[in-house]
């Protein structure tokens, strides 16, 4: 066995003796691995040619994950990840210099529990050798701009893990690898950095962005990943590939290329060795000049490659030879079979300074005319399924904590959350949740998280009737953002139970579809809580009553409200206080004690803003609007598609100059609906004591029966001078300025002045006029942009008819319910006007509100029986023994092993956004008795991934332009659980022993 692979007691899962070791209080890690010492030898007084055997293999794409992996299908596309794998293995059997990389875990560990124990014995050995090396490990690799922080930190825990459970030290993978996203996110960059990566390569970047690199040498780079975390915390050294990520140009060797083999018989009529070795002398000369040191790399695979891995190992194995002969002859460049840490490691090793960049490779363009920014809002329905998927995820994992053992297997079955993690990890795929998928494929990874939700929903079952002691029958009423749900629309009597995952208490007000006029509320007291219905049905439809109340939850727990209808009363008329607003009439603002909003008399639209708190008016105007999707044209045929976003005019079509309005006026809600077109609606709402005005629009289907593809936004427009400035989240985590026509790096060369300003907006876009500040939060991924002064806009839906080459092959035409429809989409955008001082307290918060947005689970009244004899029910229940300061988000709780948990604390504002509370300072919090379901007997830190131990984690140092030598070490601070401390947007990570608390306080 090769030097860094400690042995393990036989027949032992490595899970089972960490516990094992934990139980004992004994060192609860695996040894290191020598990684970089299983590197190739190179020749110092040469240019190093570094060869990386790689497959780039999509978790769906054109077909489904199953479809990829057992290679069915072959008339969409000849690919089967099952062959790529035996087929690379058996060549890396056959031959001991030949060196390989897997990236893909979600394929790699359906493979490997399908291996025997002789294969896998194999595989191991050849990690353990370095000779089969994992680069980036993810379940997959993600999209970054479409992706939500939480969720690429799961899909990577995930991953990871797999890989440090299966192999030890010498498969955590050093290197980040994400070839094909398209474009990059400063966030992503910071998360690999905090999860423990010494370096990370990617392929695309904006074409003018790359020609000036190749010129400055600047091809690699440290990038500084964070404002806000020391550095070298965030710090990560990054490198662009020469080739994307596809071999240099007549050296493809796979069944999927058609370039010449190596003829190396100087006998046969085919004979080509000669001039392959000079073009490939000349090529590696030709691509040293781009880079810093005498090594360079060339990406030898692309999509799907190797599945007869014969055919490429057997021409560079006489390439390889054949170059390296010409050294006796003077020759300067020396070729090898390496990997990206490989490579990574000599170029650590030059010892050089490193320039330092600090934004992000937002939006990326691949030639002029042809922006990758359609995709930050394709599929945008998969989009809010993916975080409403995310948020569901969270939900199931904290409640397989608070219950304990019990949520596992209880009287409704058998409950689990991995199946809905694995669908979610999927979901994070660069072709899922970026939209950039076949119509079926997405159809398929929808199919995947529903069956998640599933067994995720068997697991809330028993866990809300083990911690409420009540078995009732729980119904998840997964359509009420259509406002259906059969049980409310029926019942006399029944229970909202609203479960909280968040570590702060909430108050919400609760919608819910019901068939009568009045109801009776009670709160988890008993007592009385003011609700109303209201009818929310269109102009002229059938009565459609939803019944409102204010409700509240404690922090990481739930609270049960019971809903009775009262004798039924036939209301004098339709609904006393909703009123159709004749146009001229000057009624229309809704107000409640911190907002007020009017709208013009005359158009209906959005007119002002007020913030009462703080004596702010702002003329705000909202309207929807479309841009005709381009189809190419003579000049330039590229065409608008999933992936690329290309208006034909720059100027968009307004939908309509005035709207038909209705206003609600009651107690617990104030509506304006807004009716822009058949297929256009909006309700702009104020709850009471909400700080935000919410914009709830539905769009579609998006007819298209006039020839043009649409791409409609919603528009703010404002008088605020904001300098061509405006601000948009990196993965809902740090905000990035943003600049119209501008890069922070380069001089740009602006071809489309709408797409070419677009980027993504994960949860929040805004401006400012540095005094006041507009901000509009986003309930999933969209695009958005300021395209002049004071406006800023958001694209909601899009609907195309030509597809824009890049491969997908179809247009992004989504079906609706019926035959020859679109897709109809419901969203809401969130408005906040303030100061900018304070602007961060609250839209910080909100996001967070919305990101895990109180769970409803409904059950009818009186069918409960108890959970355990003798054991009283609960009608209000939390995890924690007191809530978490504002600052502090609870990111993760989850189940890790049979006395383990993993736990990750975030502090969620950013140096500055303080306000008046001071919300950015660095707090110190007591973890000892926080939880009330388990106590924690023994807590370790470990890096953002859980895979790694921090006080043994070390990264590869690098020295920058900015700073002096080589930066120090990261020290682990020692930990004490009474007082743990985070700085601001510090993430920290925890895997805590516990002991599930008998008889919980409740
Ligand atoms: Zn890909």
């Amino acid at each position: 066995m090769a030097a860094g692979c400690r042995a393990r007691a036989p027949g032992l899962p490595l899970r089972l003796v960490l516990l094992a070791a934990a139980a004992l209080g004994a060192e609860a890690w695996e040894g290191g691995c020598d990684y970089y010492k299983l590197c190739p030898a190179t020749k110092p007084s040469m240019l190093n040619v570094h060869l990386l055997p790689h497959t780039h293999d999509d978790v769906g794409w054109l077909k489904t994950v199953d479809q990829y992996y057992y290679g069915a299908r072959d008339g969409i596309q000849h690919a089967g990840v099952q062959y790529i794998l035996d087929s690379v293995v058996s060549a890396l059997l056959a031959n001991e210099s030949r060196r390989f990389i897997y990236v893909e875990i979600a394929f790699f560990s359906y493979w490997w529990k399908q291996q025997t124990v002789q294969m896998q014995q194999d595989v191991k050995q050849l990690v353990c050798q370095g000779r089969l090396q994992f680069a980036n490990g993810g379940w997959v690799m993600n999209d970054e701009a479409t992706t939500y922080y939480a969720a690429i930190i799961d899909q990577m825990t995930l991953g990871l893990n797999f890989l440090r459970d299966t192999f030890g030290d010498c498969g955590r993978p050093r290197v980040a690898w994400h070839i094909d996203p398209f474009g990059h996110s400063r966030e992503q960059a910071s998360l690999f950095a905090q999860m423990g990566f010494d370096g990370y390569f990617f392929g695309r970047l904006d074409y003018q962005d790359k020609k000036r690199r190749k010129i400055k040498k600047e091809m690699e780079q440290i990038w500084r990943a964070s404002a806000n975390l020391q550095p070298p915390q965030a710090d990560l050294f990054t490198g662009v590939l020469p080739n994307g990520y596809n071999p240099p140009q007549d050296l493809c060797w796979d069944v999927l290329c058609f370039d010449y083999p190596v003829v190396d018989d100087p006998d046969s009529p085919e004979y080509n060795a000669k001039i392959l070795v000079n073009y490939f002398l000349n090529i590696s000369t030709a691509q040293a000049q781009y880079y810093l040191t005498n090594h360079i790399v060339m990406t030898m695979g692309s999509d799907f490659h190797y599945e007869n891995a014969n055919i490429w190992f057997k021409n560079m194995d006489k390439l390889i030879h054949m170059v390296n002969a010409e050294q006796s002859k003077g020759s300067l460049i020396n070729v090898l079979y390496s990997t990206p840490a490989c490579y990574l490691w000599e170029l650590n090793k030059a010892n050089l300074t490193w320039t330092v960049k600090q934004d992000d490779f937002f939006p990326y363009a691949d030639g002029p005319h042809q922006f990758w920014t359609g995709y930050f809002t394709s599929r945008p329905a998969l989009k809010r399924y993916e975080r409403l998927s995310h948020k569901f995820l969270q939900v199931c994992n904290q409640l397989e904590v608070l219950a304990g053992p019990t949520a596992l297997a209880g009287p409704y079955g058998q409950g689990s959350s991995a199946r809905l993690r694995q669908a979610l990890a999927v979901a994070q795929h660069h072709d899922a949740v970026s939209g950039t998928s076949k119509q079926h494929v997405a159809n398929d990874y929808a199919r995947q998280l529903a069956a998640g939700w599933e067994s995720c929903q068997v697991l809330v079952s028993n866990a809300l009737a083990s911690l409420g002691g009540s078995k009732e029958d729980f119904v998840f009423c997964n359509q009420l953002n259509i406002s259906v749900c059969p049980l409310t629309q029926t019942a006399n009597h029944f229970q909202a139970i609203l479960y909280n995952p968040l570590a702060w208490s909430i108050t919400q007000t609760v919608r819910l579809p019901v068939s009568d006029w009045a109801y009776h509320v009670r709160n988890p007291s008993g007592q009385t809580v003011p609700s109303e219905v209201i009818d929310v049905s269109a102009e002229g439809s059938k009565f459609h009553p939803e019944l409102v109340f204010p409700a509240s939850a404690p922090p990481l727990g739930f609270s049960i409200y019971s809903v009775t209808r009262l004798p039924s009363r036939t209301p004098q008329f339709r609904d006393c206080c909703s009123t159709p607003v004749d146009q001229g009439s000057d009624h229309l603002v809704i107000q409640n004690e911190h907002l007020r909003v009017s709208f013009d008399p005359n158009t209906g639209l959005l007119q002002e803003i007020e913030n009462l708190d703080r004596g702010l008016r702002l003329p705000v105007s909202q309207a929807f609007y479309w841009y005709n999707a381009s189809s190419g044209d003579f000049i330039h045929p590229q065409a608008s598609g999933a992936y690329i976003f290309r208006p034909e005019k720059n100027k968009p079509f307004l939908l309509r100059h005035w709207v038909n309005t209705r206003l609600v006026k009651k107690a617990l809600v104030q509506e304006v609906h807004q009716n822009f077109s058949a297929w256009c609606s909006q309700v702009v709402r104020l709850y009471p004591g909400q700080r935000h005005l919410e914009l709830e629009w539905t769009v579609g289907p998006v007819p298209v029966g006039d020839g043009w593809g649409k791409e409609v936004i919603s528009r703010f427009d404002s008088p605020l001078k904001t300098s061509g400035r405006f601000y948009t989240d990196s993965n809902g985590r740090e905000i990035l300025e943003r600049r119209r026509d501008k890069r922070p790096t380069w001089d740009l060369n602006q071809t489309e002045p709408v797409a070419g300003n677009y980027y993504p907006v994960n949860s929040r876009i805004y401006i400012t006029d540095e005094q006041i500040q507009l901000t509009v939060l986003t309930d999933r991924s969209q695009g958005g942009s300021s395209l002049s002064d004071g406006s800023l806009e958001l694209m909601v839906h899009r609907r195309l008819l030509y597809d824009d080459n890049r491969g997908v092959g179809e247009a992004l035409l989504e079906p609706g319910d019926g035959p020859g429809t679109g897709l109809v989409v419901r969203g809401r955008h969130l408005v906040l006007l303030d100061t900018v001082e304070e602007a961060a307290a609250e839209h910080r918060l909100q996001a967070q509100r919305e990101a895990l947005a109180p769970q409803l689970v409904l059950a009818p009244a009186g069918h409960g029986t108890p959970y355990s004899p003798g054991v009283p029910t609960l009608t209000q229940f939390s995890g924690l023994r007191r809530e978490l300061p504002t600052a502090v988000h609870l990111l993760t709780l989850a189940r890790w092993g049979p006395s383990s948990v993993l736990l990750r604390l975030e502090h969620i504002f950013e140096r500055g956004e303080g306000g008046m509370f001071n919300l950015s300072q660095p707090v110190t919090l007591n973890l000892q008795d926080l939880f009330s379901a388990f106590t924690i007997s023994h807590l370790e830190e470990t890096t953002l991934s859980a895979d790694q131990p921090l006080s043994k984690a070390t990264r590869l140092q690098w020295r920058t332009s900015t700073g002096g030598g080589p930066v120090p070490m990261q020290s682990a601070p020692s930990l004490d659980p009474s007082a743990v401390t985070l700085q601001p947007m510090e993430i920290r990570t925890f895997l805590a022993s516990v002991t599930w608390n008998k008889e919980r306080d409740r």
